[in-house]
């Protein structure tokens, strides 16, 4: 039998797929050989642009945290943030006018929306944003599980100050923090790094996360998220980790295996909003999250995404931020193209059991 369950967060639906399903250990599907690349990898890699010694191959720093005495864009930094050099957005609009060729069709408020002409019914808008990469780490060989906690902390420290400081640009109406972690998570740059895009357009899958959050809040007077953490306790199955400040789970509608996510247990609208301290124990649970994924999982590929609500609405109360992780176990197809619906192979009752045996001291 299979079973529909929906996420109370999004109203989606999910298939788990009990029929066909794999038992925890089966994802242990890599080739057996990734970590050996990773383990002859060295410390430096000459023609690597995110390498420490290697600036001169990057754009200029936006932001870093370096020795004090050493300059910009010269080694002695720990986590160094750059201007992608392939943005998908960017502070120069004229770069996006692709299909007009004619920079006059627009007005230059760039926080509005452009509407069609009566006869059209394409709606553009200039592709202003900013898009930065995070270096995570000096040394090229260095993954996050293996990172010094010193290090992951002031990784999530670099996250925080960037938010706080695109926030305050009135362009940008949304920003996401995410990180591709290996080819099946979308990136090729075995360097450790992660990515920040602001928009000027605050996406639809989050507006729909949004109405339901809302809709709930206004209904039941409170938190529709305070209220899954309490369901995920209550429950207590799919918790794989719990500190005094935060709760690790797979949610009770996953859409994929070994879908994890970590969230604040007291009511917290913006990651950002996060104290320092917070802030850093945050990081040290990701990394401990990470290590136990890798040793479970044989060091699958991962994305993870910080999911926030849009700038406007930081102190709003139906909120309640969260960062999910998601290694690349499956790949979606048809269905999933022509529905939006997932199929999850994996029950996540039994993948949470699976990973607690992982996170264990
Ligand atoms: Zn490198
Ligand atoms: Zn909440």
């Amino acid at each position: 039998m299979s079973e529909l369950r929906q996420d109370p967060t999004t109203r989606e639906w999910v298939i788990i797929a009990t029929e066909r399903r794999r038992r925890p250990h089966e994802f242990d599907i890599l080739s057996p050989s990734k970590k050996e690349i990773s383990a002859s990898l060295l410390e430096y890699s000459e023609d690597c642009p995110f390498c420490s010694g290697n600036e001169y191959l990057s754009p200029n720093e936006v932001k870093s945290y370096r020795t004090p005495g050493t300059n910009p864009n010269s080694k002695g930094w720990w986590v160094r943030v750059i201007p992608n050099k392939f943005a998908a957005l960017s502070l120069n609009p004229e770069v996006s006018l692709l299909s007009r060729g004619d920079a006059k069709v627009f007005n230059t408020d760039f926080t509005g929306y452009f509407f069609p002409k009566a006869t059209e019914i394409f709606r553009i808008k200039p592709g202003i944003g900013a898009h930065e990469v995070v270096i995570d780490t000096p040394k090229h060989n260095e993954m996050i599980p293996f990172f010094s906690d010193k290090q992951v902390q002031e990784l999530f420290l670099m996250y925080r100050d960037r938010y706080l400081s695109l926030s305050r640009d009135p362009r940008f109406r949304y920003i996401i923090i995410f990180k591709n972690n290996g080819v099946n998570a979308g990136t090729s740059i075995i360097h450790s790094h992660s990515q920040i895009i602001a928009t000027p357009i605050i996406p639809l899958t989050l507006r729909n996360n949004i109405s339901q959050a809302r809709f709930y809040y206004d209904e039941i007077g409170r938190c529709i998220f305070c209220d899954m953490i309490q369901g995920e306790i209550v429950d207590g199955r799919r918790i794989i980790l719990q500190t005094g400040d935060f709760i690790v789970f797979h949610p009770f509608a996953s859409t994929s295996p070994f879908e994890t996510w970590i969230m604040p247990l007291v009511h917290e609208p913006c990651f950002a909003s996060m104290t320092v301290d917070k802030t850093k124990a945050l990081g040290i649970i990701v990394k401990k999250v990470l290590k136990g994924m890798r040793d479970a999982l044989n060091d699958p590929d991962y994305n993870f995404v910080f999911n926030n609500p849009p700038i406007a609405d930081e102190k709003e109360d139906y909120y309640h931020w969260s960062l999910r992780i998601i290694p690349r176990l499956t790949m979606k197809a048809g269905f999933e193209i022509g529905t939006g619906m997932s199929i999850n192979t994996a029950i996540p009752e039994e993948t949470a059991e699976f990973m607690r045996g992982f996170l264990k001291e």
